[in-house]
């Protein structure tokens, strides 16, 4: 299945092998939640006018006694496959909103949706219920969707999202750039902030091509009343390239790694990021 559709392998022992490990993983990751083994980092977004924190990312990690810290990628997917995201989505709700409820008012808590969680009658409900039991400002949740939320069942999902919109919520596109058709989703749903991805930043400040198309995006976003925030800000020649063109917002490790819960209290509070 990863080599894509209409490609086909003949068997081979060493795949007996590598779907034994895919299954022994699955088999772990439904553990997970039970064993406490999910863990939150956070990672600050600024705002480039105030230089504050204007709201953390919350990124999931896994935690497990044999495999060490698990990053996103190498278990999202089979979260994905076996619908054991829908917990793992709830949870991370829950968890992040109440995290975020000790933090200051002014700063937003971005929690990463998948397209699974779409197909889930309860998603609002759940949305909801993290909210009521933080007792936080609904606006201050971001739900970060990708372009594939819009791709499939897109009535069904845009009826969804403006169902989580009413709980007060904003919604944010991320990774925004890398779909097929970005700019007609603008149009069929209005999203409170564009999130533009890593690899239009990754080649500043030389790069034209990408140059080009961030300033389409910053007119764009401010001519539409959308927040527009770049992510993967690594460089000071980066953050002078989108500042100079006007973004709202930037994250990436020239600012600070995802951390622990506990170290990103302590930033906060200092007023150090
Ligand atoms: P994303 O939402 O686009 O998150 C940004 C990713 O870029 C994070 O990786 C972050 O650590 C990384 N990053 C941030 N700044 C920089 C930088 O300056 N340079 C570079 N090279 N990378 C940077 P992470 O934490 O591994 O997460 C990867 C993806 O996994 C996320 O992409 C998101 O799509 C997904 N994910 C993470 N947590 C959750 C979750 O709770 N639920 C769902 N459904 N997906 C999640
Ligand atoms: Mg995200
Ligand atoms: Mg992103
Ligand atoms: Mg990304």
């Amino acid at each position: 299945k990863a080599a894509g559709r209409g490609t086909y392998r003949q068997f081979e022992p060493e795949m007996g092998a590598q779907l034994q490990a895919h299954q022994q993983m699955k088999l772990a990751l439904r553990r997970a939640l039970d064993r406490r083994e999910l863990e939150l980092y956070y990672q600050p977004l600024v705002s480039l006018r105030s230089k504050k924190v204007s709201g953390c990312e919350a990124l999931v990690r896994w935690r497990n006694p044999e495999r060490g810290m698990v990053a996103p990628e190498n278990f999202i997917p089979i979260a994905e496959e076996t619908g054991l995201i829908v917990p793992i989505g709830e949870w991370v709700l829950k968890e992040a909103c109440r995290e975020a409820a000790a933090w200051p008012a002014s700063v937003s808590i971005a929690v990463n949706l998948s397209p699974i969680q779409f197909r889930d009658k309860k998603l609002v409900k759940a949305v909801a219920a993290a909210i009521a039991a933080s007792g936080i400002d609904p606006a201050r949740l971001q739900l970060e969707i990708t372009e594939s939320v819009l791709l499939d069942e897109s009535d069904h999902n845009l009826e969804l999202l403006q169902e989580l919109r009413n709980l007060g919520v904003k919604i944010a596109m991320d990774d925004f750039g890398t779909g097929y058709s970005s700019l007609g989703y603008l149009r069929s749903f209005p999203f409170d902030k564009i999130k533009v991805d890593r690899a239009f930043i990754r080649d500043l400040p030389s790069g034209k091509e990408s140059l080009a198309i961030l300033k389409a995006v910053a007119g764009l976003g401010h001519s539409l009343g959308i927040t527009t925030t770049v992510e993967g800000v690594e460089t000071e020649g980066q953050l002078e390239t989108v500042n100079a063109e006007g973004f709202d917002e930037a994250q990436g490790y020239l600012f600070a790694q995802p951390l622990p819960a506990s170290e990103i209290t302590i930033l906060i509070a200092a007023g150090l990021i």
